[in-house]
């Protein structure tokens, strides 16, 4: 995805970022980012605190004779995520490991060298305090074969309960898709609070072809939708929100250090994961797991480790001078992802429908935001359109 503003933009992004940052008040976290009382030890020791570590970290520390350690590379996730729309501002900047594609030959034609900005989030929440908050909990087909592939307990039915555990959701639930969605659980999921008349459009236009208006999360996924998001009253709410802060705030033996990278996963002779090394200021420390080290530092950053710290194909490893602790084939390969295509600009009537950047700074947009938790959609750029029937 290219930063969509280009340099003319980095005087606006600027006043943007001051302006919500003066509106919006942040929570504190106060058990955050407290090296100095690290202890040789932990039960557990968990290695990035995204959207994976942050659950992780809070359900591990409901057992309260537990003593559990999450590192986290970033710092704590920054007030401008708050704004659903505004995700793009982080791209490229600290919130972001800034990684870039590797050159494409036969892609990619109109970026440099053939190379785009791979946005992987950075800090707490991770990549769920940068994403487009999207909440689609993927095909029961998908997780069914995956059961069958050898892998018990990853059967929609059973996985379906923990997503029902997870969220607390806040939209309209129609009767066939009773059942299939929770309430009151950590994640808050909401819909239709960012709605557009483009958008009603859309479903409509797909009834008129035959497809049901679905729910994304329901029974049946074969048709068109408003999408479901993360947001709790319409701001972000990422998994550093949902779990990872409460369980901070809550639980003593929850000990949170941002802005520690790790560098490697120790292992004792008989291959068992016995510790960490993170470096943290310019100092590098060592840290013990007495149970368990917990790798959830993403797509890109837990093969990475893995590959790191002497785990993945032999071969790979010694071309890099790095000791083999096990030969294991496939790690840091088989990545899949979606390409994004960014500034797509739909035009209905006579004028573009699509978001212009300068509604960012329409008063009564950032009015309603703060005070209504409302889209700027509603009420600029698609005023004129007339409302499907
Ligand atoms: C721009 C963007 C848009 C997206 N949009 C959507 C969407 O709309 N809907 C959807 O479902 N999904 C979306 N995704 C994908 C989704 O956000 C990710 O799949 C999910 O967050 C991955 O969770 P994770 O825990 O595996 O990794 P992450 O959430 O990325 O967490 C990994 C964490 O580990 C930390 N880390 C990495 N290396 C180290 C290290 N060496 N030491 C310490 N910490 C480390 C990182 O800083 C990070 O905080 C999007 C992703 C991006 C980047």
């Amino acid at each position: 995805m290219a930063r969509p503003m280009g340099a003319l933009g980095v005087v606006p992004t600027a006043l943007l970022r001051l302006l919500i940052t003066a509106l919006l008040k942040e929570v504190g976290d106060p058990r955050y980012d407290r090296p100095h009382d690290l202890a040789p030890d932990y039960d557990f020791i968990i290695v990035g605190g995204g959207s994976a570590g942050s659950v992780m970290a809070a359900r591990l520390a409901e057992e309260a004779g537990w003593r559990v350690l999450l590192l986290e590379a970033g710092a704590k996730q920054p007030v401008e995520s708050r704004v659903p729309a505004l995700n793009f501002l982080l791209f490229q900047g600290d919130a972001d490991w800034n990684y870039r594609s590797q050159p494409q030959q036969h892609a990619l034609k109109a970026y440099k060298d053939n190379s785009i900005p791979y946005p992987r989030g950075r800090g707490a929440g991770g990549s769920s305090s940068i994403n487009s908050m999207v909440y689609v909990r993927g095909n029961r087909r998908d997780y069914d074969q995956w059961e069958q592939l050898g892998n018990p307990g990853w059967g929609y039915n059973s996985v379906l309960k923990y997503f029902k555990k997870s969220e607390d959701f806040r939209g309209g639930v129609s009767q066939e898709s009773d059942g299939y969605h929770g309430f009151g659980g950590p994640q808050t999921v909401e819909n239709k609070k960012w709605n557009s008349t483009v958008a009603e459009a859309f479903v409509k236009a797909g009834q008129q072809l035959g497809y049901p208006e679905v729910d994304p999360n329901g029974p049946e996924q074969i048709g068109f939708s408003i999408i479901d998001i993360t947001a709790r009253n319409g701001r972000r709410w990422s998994t550093g929100d949902g779990y990872l802060r409460p369980a901070a705030l809550k639980n003593t033996n929850l000990h949170v250090v941002l802005k520690a990278h790790v560098l490697k996963i120790l292992f004792d002779e008989d291959k068992n994961a016995v510790g960490v090394s993170f470096e943290q200021k310019g100092k590098v420390r060592t840290v013990k797991a007495l149970k368990e080290v917990v790798l959830s530092a993403g797509a890109i950053g837990s093969p990475q480790l893995l590959l790191l710290s002497g785990v993945g194909p032999a071969d790979h490893l010694h071309q890099h001078g790095i000791p083999v602790v096990a030969d294991v084939a496939g790690v840091g390969q088989n990545l899949q992802d979606h390409p994004a295509v960014g500034g797509l600009v739909w035009t209905v009537g006579n004028r573009p429908s699509s978001v212009n950047f300068l509604s960012f700074f329409n008063p009564k947009n950032i009015h309603d935001f703060i005070h209504h938790a409302k889209g700027f959609q509603n009420n600029t750029w698609t005023d004129h359109i007339t409302k499907p029937n």
